[in-house]
Order: structure tokens, then C-alpha cells, then sequence
């Protein structure tokens, strides 16, 4: 069913995206990019919400940057939040050549510490992607929630751990974080949500108005 979707949507033929495929092949950089599905996913999202400020947690090769820079109108603005310096060089380098460019900005470092900034700048953001390191997710959640427009999108990639999230015998840290995380996303008072189940999972969120 991937593979007709990937082809109804002309997936072989998107150079921007394959793109970025074969540049994390070819720095042997982990391929974990969203899904396509996914990905147009979040075009949509972003473009229905009129999101003009959006933020990422976890750039890699700039494969959902693409995505969401996508859905972006022309005073639409992407912050793409990254580890480590030399993914992030190839994420804006697929972001150029994507013709993306101008909406992208980058900050490097460990995007707990970013956020704390930001949040301390008082900036806001219409649409948060979190995709980094699965421990970080309640924090990053929370972070998220301070920094949320009102009507805000939440995001959040690989939320069912390829399972794991659903076999009581895994205690391992990020798995107990992303339960944490899951459970605050479906309870939380101030938000709407739901969990898309295909791939590794999907948790899309709304901050109440
Ligand atoms: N969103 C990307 C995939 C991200 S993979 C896409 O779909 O195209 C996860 C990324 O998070 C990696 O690039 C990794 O370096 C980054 N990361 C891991 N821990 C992080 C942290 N503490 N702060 C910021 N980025 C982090
Ligand atoms: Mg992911």
C-alpha cells in the first residue's frame, strides 16, 4: 500500500525529496526521515493552518523541512532546531537547493537549551514538529506548550517506538518517556489530539484557543 501511494503521488519523480534520501546515504547519516506520506502530511497541516512561524526539533537532512517549508505562504518562516553542526549543513544545503532557502533558519546545539532560549525571547510558533531524541519528548511537549500560538499544531514523530510503546515488559528510558509523553498529549486539558497509527506513529495536537 506504501509503494501505490508512493507512486499516485509521483514520489519517484520529487528530485528535492530524493534528493535528500541519497545525501544522508551518502554522509552515512541515519535514514530516518519521516515517511512520504508523513511528510505531505505536514505540507498539508502547515498550509491549513496559515502557519507563519513553524519549529523543528531534529533537522537531519531536511527531508520534513522541505515538507513543512512546503506549506508555507510568503511571509511563512521555518526554525529548524539540530544537534549536531554538519547535519545541519546538509539539511540547509537540501533546503537551498530545494529552492527553500529563504524560509529556513537553523539554530545548532541541544534543542532543550534552544528552547529555554526562545521561550526566554517570547517568541511564538503556529506549528511545532518534534522528531529528535525520544527522551526529550515530555520536555520538548512542554516546552512547546509554552511557545504555542493559541490554535497552535503539535506534531510529533515515531510516537509508538515500533511497538515497544505497547509491551509493559520495555522499561528502557525512551520508551518510558514517549508513554509520559503519549499519555500527556491525550490528557492534556489544553489540547485536542489524536495518534495516526501507520508507520511509527503520528501525534498531531492543537493548543486549545
Ligand atoms: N525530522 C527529520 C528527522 C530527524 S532525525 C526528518 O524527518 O527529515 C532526528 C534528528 O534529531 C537527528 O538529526 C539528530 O541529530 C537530532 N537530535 C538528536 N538529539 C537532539 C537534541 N538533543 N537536540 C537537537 N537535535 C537533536
Ligand atoms: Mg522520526
Amino acid at each position: 500500500m506504501e509503494q501505490y501511494i508512493n507512486e499516485l503521488y509521483g514520489y519517484e519523480q520529487d528530485e528535492d525529496l530524493k534528493r535528500v534520501i541519497a545525501s544522508i546515504a551518502s554522509n552515512n547519516m541515519p535514514q530516518i526521515s519521516v515517511p512520504p506520506s508523513y511528510g505531505r502530511l505536514l505540507t498539508v497541516l502547515t498550509k491549513t493552518a496559515g502557519v507563519k512561524r513553524a519549529l523543528e526539533i531534529g533537522a537531519l537532512g531536511g527531508y520534513s523541512g522541505i515538507c513543512i517549508a512546503r506549506g508555507l505562504g510568503d511571509d511563512g518562516t521555518l526554525l529548524s532546531l539540530e544537534l549536531k553542526d554538519d547535519f545541519a549543513q546538509i539539511a540547509k544545503e537540501n533546503i537551498d537547493a530545494a529552492g527553500l532557502g529563504h524560509k529556513v533558519s537553523y539554530r545548532i546545539g541541544d534543542a532543550k537549551a534552544t528552547l529555554q532560549q526562545l521561550i526566554a525571547e517570547r517568541v511564538q510558533f503556529d506549528l511545532f514538529f518534534i522528531d529528535a531524541d525520544k527522551g526529550g519528548y515530555p520536555f520538548y511537549l512542554e516546552c512547546a506548550l509554552q511557545l504555542a500560538s493559541p490554535g497552535a499544531l503539535i506534531v510529533a514523530d515515531n510516537t509508538l517506538q515500533k511497538g515497544k510503546i505497547a509491551d509493559e515488559s520495555i522499561q528502557s528510558p525512551s520508551v518510558l518517556a514517549m508513554r509520559a509523553f503519549n499519555r500527556t498529549i491525550a490528557e492534556h486539558p489544553r489540547l485536542d489530539s489524536t495518534m495516526l497509527p501507520a508507520f511509527d506513529g503520528l501525534a498531531i495536537a492543537r493548543v486549545k484557543v
